[in-house]
């Protein structure tokens, strides 16, 4: 049989083809790999500043070039245009945001060296892993990759970046974007193809994986990775909720419900797939979401409140949620099976589904969302905690102290209150999950230190009288440090 050697990408609006890319073999990515591993070391030896200087002259391309990259977004994945230029915009901030930090972040620092120590000058500096592999999906093909290639960058490493074969040609603009910004050296390169192209960077021997995608294929991918001991951050699916109590800004809430819901068609790893909302204000919640939700209006033109769905299989999935959620008594709200089209889904609304049904359990990625009514928040907290997932979660209330606690007990790794999503503009906070959402953070401080080595040096400044770690110490050395900690640390305060 032969082996394909070239695939297309194809836009999900008209089908017609957007590019056709390389299925790049092993070889072919370890050959990558090997060069990136110079240029790895080349970027490194560089002026700490210079790494401000290059990140910045990346954001002016992605800032100049936003519309161009917006319109292949859109063609490519089936987004609409401003739904593509958000993402943008947020690659913009984040880009800055780790152009204007690392230096503080990751810059040699001084750590007190303790009473026993205190004659040596105590530092930890963060060094670069070398080489990134960086493995993205295709619902955010912009952001997703930047919140680890342009971090990556600012800690010193050199990326190969892998996009999904559903995006490549958004990754293909924004590797060729990058290597204006480095004519010298490769210092971000492109490797395409499908899964096994992946699985050949995961298994390459490259000095950390950032991997973004489904639960299913992060655990593939850490296995792989664990052959050669990389360490792996893996920013997986979700199933989040919303909780809304019953002093909540209902508007409000279902503004962001709707939105949170249903743009980008659902196809959103933190997307709003469950509402939990206060049996008090349930049937006033679901009558202004319903309206907003039949005000909506799906479709393959750029101004489109949502697009087609870009990966075909999606499709079945969805289907199979609606299904099992409608056979076992949760009732249909706006939409139904019937909304489910060939490509483009309309807008499915369903309330009361079990919350052992597929629509609860699992991620659906899809224009569909559930509400349920809860008793009370504490029911609301245990019902969002009941997954396996843990990406992030939105509550609304107009009590701050409820906003707090429910925020600290919620099992996730994000928590907007009052708002959906707005962690995401915020560079320097961490973005991550817990569970089965994955591990390890990108974004802000955590997101520049995952791509980076930290070491510990001391130096001796002067002698101490008492040379605790050498054989010629005085045989009365021990029993007096002994006695001064017990003098010092003997007592519970
Ligand atoms: P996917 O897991 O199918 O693919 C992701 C990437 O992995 C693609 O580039 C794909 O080619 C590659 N891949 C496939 N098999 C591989 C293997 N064996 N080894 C290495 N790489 C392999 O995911 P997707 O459908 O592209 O993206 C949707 C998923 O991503 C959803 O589950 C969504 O929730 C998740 N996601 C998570 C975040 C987050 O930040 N947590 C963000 C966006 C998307």
């Amino acid at each position: 049989m032969a082996v394909a050697t070239t695939f297309t990408t194809v836009s999900p609006g008209d089908s017609s083809v957007v590019g056709e890319f390389p299925v790049m073999s092993t070889d072919e990515v370890l050959a990558v790999v090997d060069r990136a591993r110079l240029a790895a070391s080349w970027w490194a030896e560089q002026p700490f500043d210079e790494r401000k200087r290059r990140l910045y002259r990346f954001k002016a391309i992605l800032a100049q070039g936003s519309d161009e990259l917006a319109d292949l977004v859109h063609r490519e994945g089936g987004k609409p245009v401003d739904d593509a230029l958000l993402e943008i915009i947020l690659s913009i901030e984040h880009t800055g945001w780790a152009a204007k930090n690392y230096q503080r972040v990751l810059g040699r620092r001084r750590v007190w060296p303790g009473l026993l120590t205190v004659n040596q000058d105590a530092r930890k500096e963060y060094e670069p892993l070398g080489v990134v592999g960086v493995i993205g999906p295709w619902n955010y093909p912009v952001f997703t990759p930047i919140g680890s290639i342009a971090y990556a960058i600012a800690a010193g490493n050199a990326v190969v970046f892998k996009p999904s074969e559903y995006t490549t040609a958004v990754g293909k603009w924004l590797v060729d974007a990058l290597s204006e910004v480095f004519p010298e050296q490769p210092v971000v390169q492109l490797v395409t193809g499908q899964g096994a192209t992946g699985a050949a960077l995961a298994s390459s021997g490259v000095n950390k994986i950032s991997f973004t995608g489904s639960t299913a294929t992060g655990r593939k991918v850490m296995a792989a990775a664990a052959e050669n001991l990389t360490p792996v951050v893996l920013e997986l699916g979700g199933k989040d909720a919303v909780l809304v109590d019953r002093d909540a800004n209902l508007d409000k809430a279902a503004q962001a419900v709707v939105f949170g819901a249903f743009s980008n068609g659902g196809q959103t790893c933190v997307g709003v797939e469950r509402v939990y909302v206060h049996e008090e204000v349930y049937h006033e919640f679901l009558d202004i979401l319903a309206t907003k939700t039949r005000a909506l209006s799906p479709g393959s033109v750029a101004d489109a409140s949502y697009g087609p769905m870009t990966m075909p299989t999606q499709v079945e999935v969805v289907r199979r949620h609606v299904a099992d959620a409608l056979d076992r008594g949760a009732e249909p709200v706006v939409g139904g099976l019937e909304s489910v089209g060939d490509r483009l889904i309309q807008p499915i609304l369903l309330t009361k589904a079990p919350e052992d049904s597929a629509a609860i359990l699992e991620e659906t990625f899809g224009p569909t969302v559930v509400v349920n009514p809860v008793r009370n928040m504490e029911e609301a907290i245990d019902r969002a905690n009941s997954t396996r997932y843990g990406l992030a979660a939105s509550v609304f209330s107009g009590s701050r102290r409820t906003l707090e606690d429910t925020a600290r007990r919620l099992r996730v790794g994000m928590v907007s209150m009052n708002s959906w999503v707005m962690y995401a503009g915020v560079p320097g906070l961490p973005w991550g999950g817990v569970g089965e959402s994955g591990f390890g953070r990108i974004h802000g401080a955590e997101g520049l230190r995952e791509f980076a080595r930290t070491k510990a040096t001391v130096r001796e400044r002067f002698g101490l009288p008492i040379a605790l770690t050498s054989f010629e110490r005085h045989p009365k050395t021990g029993e007096l440090v002994n006695k001064t900690m017990r003098f010092l640390h003997g007592h519970a305060k």
